[in-house]
């Protein structure tokens, strides 16, 4: 338990394997699902630092940009990002971070080949689509960041502060800075185990939640707006207007936690965020308090995630998909 704390028996053999095909040498590609969040990026953050610590060479290669907020964790040159595909095909070895299904690595899932090795890191509950490769992958672990930690651990790979700053980014956003139910004792450890490595809890904070701009507040005022709540379900959702995100210079980033607020009103048990995203589709979010298992009904979507936290992308137009969403939400609540 090199970094202080103890990795379970078949999280650390896991880990060696996958550790086995990254130490071989060659070149290693990192990627993570579209629209990458704080646990993709941190995770593939910290992982290229372990591996450039061991003299790997690897390249950051994500199907869609970096979002701003977390540049400040790239370490420069790292990030081909625009040319993702070719680094992808060029690479011995990939290592997929924070998703299992191949789908979501958007156009980048036709990039990755049989012939090289696949290891996946992620606590998705959806069993993946990847081709062969070591996987580390387990829900109970509330962040992928945490199993890259373990990693880390299981090998016996120090933890230098660049790299524990990037996992604890990881941590926080995807446990929404400690408050979700995935915030477990053990990850709280793994925290306190990254803050004595140096990272500077405030100055993260700074960065991840307190330096948005100005677009993003607006968005957020104008989302929140569409605000629909249905107390006798226990159903609330909004809706991001069409050209919206154009408007007010925003990203998909930018939206990210305003489905906590239908989320937070008193007896709603399902939250539902829409808007359109490229080619005519629909994307909408599922979060959920209680036992509503919104991986369950997002499955039924060809959708996936966690048990509180989902997603689904359909084929438009909107005010459809919203009919068709929202009949099987308040189904499926009347029925629990
Ligand atoms: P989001 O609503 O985009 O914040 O995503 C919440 C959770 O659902 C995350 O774990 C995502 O990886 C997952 N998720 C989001 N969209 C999809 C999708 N279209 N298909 C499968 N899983 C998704
Ligand atoms: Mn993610
Ligand atoms: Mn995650």
């Amino acid at each position: 338990m090199l970094n202080g704390v103890p990795v379970p028996p078949d999280r650390a053999s896991a880990a060696r394997t996958v550790a086995a095909v990254l130490a071989a040498g060659g070149r290693v590609a990192l990627t993570t699902h579209v629209n990458a969040d704080g646990d993709g990026v941190g995770s593939e953050v910290a992982l290229w630092h372990l591996l450039a610590d061991r003299g790997v060479t690897a390249s950051i290669a994500n199907p869609t940009p970096i979002p701003e907020r977390f540049e400040f964790l790239v370490p420069n040159g790292a990030d081909h990002s625009s040319r993702a595909a070719k680094e992808i095909e060029a690479a011995d070895v990939v290592v997929v971070l924070d998703i299992s299904d191949l789908g979501r690595l958007g156009d980048l899932q036709h990039a990755i080949k049989r012939s090289h090795p696949v290891a996946c890191l992620d606590h998705h509950v959806s069993v993946g689509s990847l081709p062969e490769g070591p996987r580390l992958v387990t829900p109970e672990a509330a962040a992928t960041a945490e199993l890259v930690f373990d990693l880390a651990s299981a090998v016996g790979w120090p933890l230098t502060p660049e790299a524990a700053r990037a996992l604890y980014v990881g941590i926080l956003t995807d446990t929404g800075a400690f408050r979700f139910a995935n915030t477990s004792p053990r990850v709280l450890r793994i925290a306190g185990a990254l803050l004595e490595r140096g990272v500077d809890p405030e100055s993260i904070y700074q960065s991840v939640y307190a330096s948005a701009p100005e677009g993003r507040v607006r968005l957020m005022a104008e989302v929140l707006q569409t605000l629909v709540v249905e107390p006798d379900v226990g159903l609330a959702w909004v809706t991001v207007p069409p050209d919206a995100l154009r408007r007010h210079n925003a990203t998909a980033d930018d939206l990210d936690g305003i489905v906590e607020y239908p989320r937070s009103i008193a007896g709603v048990r399902l939250a539902l965020l829409f808007r359109t995203i490229a080619h005519g589709r629909v994307k909408v979010s599922f979060r959920s308090v209680g036992d509503v298992n919104v991986a369950e009904l997002s499955h039924r979507f060809g959708g996936g995630g966690h048990t509180r936290a989902a997603g689904a992308s359909f084929e438009g137009p909107l005010a459809e998909v919203q009919e068709t969403v929202l009949a099987a939400a308040r189904e499926y609540l009347r029925g629990r």
